[in-house]
């Protein structure tokens, strides 16, 4: 019999740019500053806020990178523009392109760190996975990210130039002229990349703002999901200067066992966390606010688990995403059987709760949930110190 050929990946890599450049970066400013940069650079004051705007609507709307094809400025001055600025988005290294049709995509930034993006096709949209940090500060014992120490916070520009990267390779930049196609490839942005999005909080709001701008990429603020790991006193301001949907991750229904799943939880506990949760000005009931829970084997599962869950929900309105457990090389907990997790769901949704289980997508690229890592970023702690860490005891 002919050998077949092993299954593997479709990983392309390109080569890479060698670009140190002291031209200013233009993405990534707020319109504000986009202009205050121009006058600075020698446009005149008067036809700062013009310029800023059709810049704006050439790097945003028509995902131009070339001040040459912006042909409704003067020739004149798209040159002096070229000289002193650039349109740059982090740089593709590789990208996995998983069975499932989840891409992975690993870009480089400034400084040679390296972060990893993700795009889910769905039926009828898709969803953008960002990160918001190189590594986390946060240590949840079963996120690899978390087994990865921060870097470094990514600039606006580098959160808001992981989408540009997407629609680049999505081929999802308009075309002048076209008729407007309403279904979109990218339709959602989830941040529940790499990082604690609210431990970069101006940064992250930065970017949402420019990707919602309706002279640009003018996705809506419903479209796009915040997710934290519960910075308490940043989730106020989410609601107000970003008006993003929230995701939280919970993972816990007592404090002792939060504690260990999310430390952050020994700052603030499940009760300080409920609590601002039910001042969020945005959770309504179009408006609900996402419980991730991961599903671990013998550690959050119980029965007992769910109908705590339920009570801890009262008076917020809630949804509940299960996540199963996404496995990592090195991880500490298992995770649930199906019909376990199948009968925690039934307990939330008799008590009322939405509750869909997460179907894993880009395992085979460890692109699912918490298994993204920067590989060349090898800050990794060891099983061991990661076990005593979750205070597990080794096998
Ligand atoms: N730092 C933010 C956003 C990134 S994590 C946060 O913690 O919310 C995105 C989601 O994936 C979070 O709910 C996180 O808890 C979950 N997650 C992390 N590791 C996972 C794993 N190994 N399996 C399944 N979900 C995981
Ligand atoms: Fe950081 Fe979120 Fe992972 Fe926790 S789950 S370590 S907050 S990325």
């Amino acid at each position: 019999m002919e050998p077949s050929a092993p299954i593997t990946q479709d990983v392309m890599t390109f080569p890479r740019k060698e670009t140190p450049s002291d031209k200013i970066n233009l993405v990534g400013l707020t319109r504000d500053a986009l202009r205050q940069v121009l006058i600075e650079n020698g446009t005149p004051e008067k036809q700062a806020k013009m310029r800023a705007g059709q810049i704006w609507q050439w790097i945003y709307q028509w995902g131009e990178r070339d001040f040459a094809e912006m042909t409704n400025l003067a020739k004149g001055y798209r040159a002096e523009l070229s000289e002193k600025f650039e349109v740059r988005v982090p740089e593709v290294v590789s990208k996995q392109v998983s069975e499932d049709g989840t891409r992975k995509y690993l870009v480089r930034i400034d400084g040679g760190h390296e972060v990893e993006v993700v795009y889910i096709p769905e039926e009828g949209r898709g969803t953008l996975c960002v990160s918001s940090q190189v590594g986390c500060t946060l240590t949840c014992s079963f996120c690899h990210t978390g087994t990865q120490k921060l870097v470094r916070n990514l600039t606006a520009a580098e959160i808001v130039g992981q989408v540009m990267m997407a629609r680049d390779d999505l081929d999802e930049w308009p075309e002048k002229g076209a008729p407007k196609d309403e279904t979109r490839l990218l339709s959602n942005i989830v941040l529940m990349g790499m990082g604690e999005p609210l431990y970069n909080f101006e940064n992250v709001r930065d970017a949402m703002k420019i990707v919602m701008d309706g002279e640009g990429i003018a996705l809506g603020r419903r479209r796009i999901t915040l997710s934290t790991s519960g910075v308490v006193p940043e989730i106020h301001r989410t609601a107000q200067e970003i008006g993003c949907l929230l995701a939280v991750s919970f993972h816990a229904t007592t404090d002792e066992t939060r504690d260990v799943l999310v430390p952050i939880n020994k700052k603030w506990n499940i009760e300080k966390l409920l609590e601002a949760l039910r001042e969020y000005p945005k959770a309504t009931n179009s408006e609900r606010i996402t419980f991730e829970y991961v599903m671990l084997k013998d550690v959050n599962d119980t029965d007992e688990d769910a109908h705590r869950l339920v009570k801890l929900l009262d008076g917020i309105p809630a949804k509940v995403n299960l996540i199963p457990f996404n496995e990592w090389p090195g991880a500490p907990y298992q995770r649930s059987s199906n019909n376990r997790i199948r009968a925690f769901a039934t307990i939330l949704m008799q008590a009322g709760y939405a509750s869909p289980i997460r179907t894993p997508r880009g395992e085979d690229i460890m692109a699912a949930c918490g298994q993204l890592k920067s590989a060349t970023e090898r800050a990794r702690k060891s099983r061991r110190q990661i076990e005593a860490e979750a205070g597990i005891q080794a096998p």
